[in-house]
């Protein structure tokens, strides 16, 4: 298992393509299951546009306009809101490897989803 750790600073999709298709390449399979996961209650991992950043920031905003921080919340923390979209989104990836390379269409992208920034966050990555 492949263990990656990221500073972040605001709310948003962070690019973990490249260390994703790192450790792909350094186990040395021709094929099989590449499952991405992080370990975290108020962040996430997706796949989407890889090409244009403001395809993110739509993604964020979007979120935020059907999840808002509502002062009706329990949850003393004050992060609700990060934990409701870590839900929906989802702490996990499973993705196919072909030939020793993730599929992945050519427009797609691996990424960690912060919803409660900054933080030091973790994902690890498994090849089956
Ligand atoms: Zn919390």
């Amino acid at each position: 298992m492949y263990k990656f750790s990221l500073n972040t600073d605001k709310e948003g999709l962070y690019n973990i393509t490249k260390e994703v298709e790192e450790a792909v390449y350094d186990s040395g399979k021709r094929e099989g299951l590449c499952v991405v996961y992080c370990p975290h209650t108020t962040a996430a991992i997706t796949i989407n546009e890889n090409c244009d950043e403001d395809v993110c920031k739509d993604i964020i905003f979007a979120l935020n306009k059907v999840f808002p921080k509502f002062k009706e919340y329990k949850h003393d923390e004050g992060n609700s809101d990060g934990h409701i979209k870590s839900s929906l989104i989802g702490v996990s990836q499973t993705l196919l490897i072909d030939n020793y390379k993730l599929v992945l269409g050519t427009w797609q992208g691996i990424f960690l989803a912060e919803f409660d920034p900054p933080r030091n966050r973790n994902f690890y990555v498994k090849i089956i």
